[in-house]
């Protein structure tokens, strides 16, 4: 490129930044594309320095597309210039990320964009916090700690006051549970259902240890209550006897926290009680201790 029409260029855009001349952004990525890498770098400092008062969305496409200029200075310039737009940036976190690790790059840039990373994350998870959630029960306002708890126990958004009534009335469900075991097998456990009964006495007439319905323990906010657990083989038998759809989805959301934990776990349903002898021999087969 001719001396005096970069002179001009690289003039005209450290211009354009220090006069936050925002009108001038197309001007600004036309510069992007000349061939003198002074341009372009001052060009990409120039729209950092415009951050907050333009079309954000332009301006960091723009800078996205010169993350892979062949001048490891320009890539410099628009690395920082993207940190500039903070949270706007989060599309450019990925770029960001390969730049950091990737060892062919220069050391200056690899420094940089890890510290364009932590800012623009830091910048992204403050805007997150300062979106407003609604409770889903009672639609309060949830504040980001509230927020973080029930999505992690009820994958729902729950205000603390209705994180505790849900909570508890799940724990009240274990209860009547506990309430319902009315039926004797044959080992004198007492038991809540048919299908239960039906395993308990297999596992007596075959001198399996187990423990029935000892502990219920939380496992991400569900009560997990294993029906049967039998110490010698390590595993639960739980009889998913209960027709209703919200049982069910808990059925599926217990079964995936059991593999989740590497439990394993012998799921019975009633169409099973017909053969139970047979699936429970063929399946504790599998896990016969050595
Ligand atoms: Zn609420």
């Amino acid at each position: 490129m001719d001396r005096q029409l970069e002179k001009k260029y690289t003039d005209r855009a450290v211009e354009i930044g220090r006069n936050g001349d925002v009108s001038a952004l197309p001007e600004l990525i036309r510069y992007l594309k000349m061939p003198s890498q002074h341009v372009r770098r001052l060009s990409a400092s120039a729209i950092g320095k415009l951050a907050g008062l333009l079309d954000a969305k332009l301006a960091v496409d723009a800078l996205k597309s010169m993350l892979n200029d062949p001048h490891p200075q320009v890539k410099q310039y628009v690395i920082k210039a993207l940190s500039a737009y903070g949270a706007e940036a989060a599309s450019a976190l990925n770029d960001l990320k390969d730049i950091a690790a990737n060892y062919i790059e220069k050391e200056y840039n690899r420094r940089d964009a890890e510290k364009a990373l932590a800012l623009i994350s830091e910048a992204v998870k403050l805007k997150e916090q300062q979106t407003v959630h609604k409770c889903s029960r009672c639609s309060v306002n949830v504040v980001s700690d509230e927020y973080a708890r029930s999505m992690k126990a009820f994958q729902r958004i729950y205000c603390s006051k209705c994180f505790d009534e849900v909570y508890l009335k799940r724990r009240n469900f274990d209860t009547e549970v506990e309430l319902n075991k009315t039926i004797e097998a044959k080992s004198g456990t007492l038991v809540q259902s048919d299908g239960e009964r039906l395993i308990a006495d297999f596992l007596h007439e075959n001198n399996i240890d187990f423990r029935y319905d000892e502990r219920i323990r939380l496992i991400e906010g569900f009560a997990v209550r294993p029906d049967f657990y039998l110490p010698e083989f390590d595993v639960y038998i739980e009889y998913w006897g209960m027709d209703t759809i919200d049982y069910k989805i808990g059925m599926m959301k217990k079964q995936k926290l059991y593999q989740q934990e590497g439990k394993k776990l012998i799921p019975i349903y009633p169409k099973d009680k017909n053969n139970l002898s047979t699936l429970l021999k063929e399946k504790l087969f599998r896990y016969a201790p050595m």
